[in-house]
């Protein structure tokens, strides 16, 4: 039983270490600073006009030569191009997302078979 628990023991050291380091490089990851999104002057990304920009990240993906990658798009649109309701948010972002998951899925299982 001794060498049994040893093994486990040390397997299970490993394990909790190497989660030890995922979190740690998360939480960098997390205190990256943003940028502030502050209005700003600018040539809107929609209508092409000079006004009062804000930024919006919209995560989007790319397919090259069959992968996916994705991506977060920074847009500055002017306050007439600005989603600015709550519907917009519901309708539009986590619809994408999920197609994106959808897509994802397709190319993993692509990659595995
Ligand atoms: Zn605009």
């Amino acid at each position: 039983m001794g060498l049994f628990d040893n093994r486990f023991a040390s397997k299970n050291a490993a394990m909790s270490r190497a989660f030890s380091i995922d979190s740690e490089k998360d939480k960098q990851k997390r205190n990256s600073p943003r940028e502030p999104a502050a209005p700003k002057m600018g040539i809107c990304d929609k209508c092409h006009k000079e006004a009062l920009l804000r930024s919006y990240r919209t995560r989007e993906m790319s397919v090259s030569d069959g992968a996916a990658s994705f991506g977060t798009v920074v847009k500055h649109l002017c306050e007439d191009c600005a989603p600015r309701s709550k519907r917009f948010e519901d309708a539009n972002v986590p619809a994408m997302d999920k197609k994106q998951v959808k897509n994802l899925m397709k190319f993993a299982k692509k990659g595995l078979l």
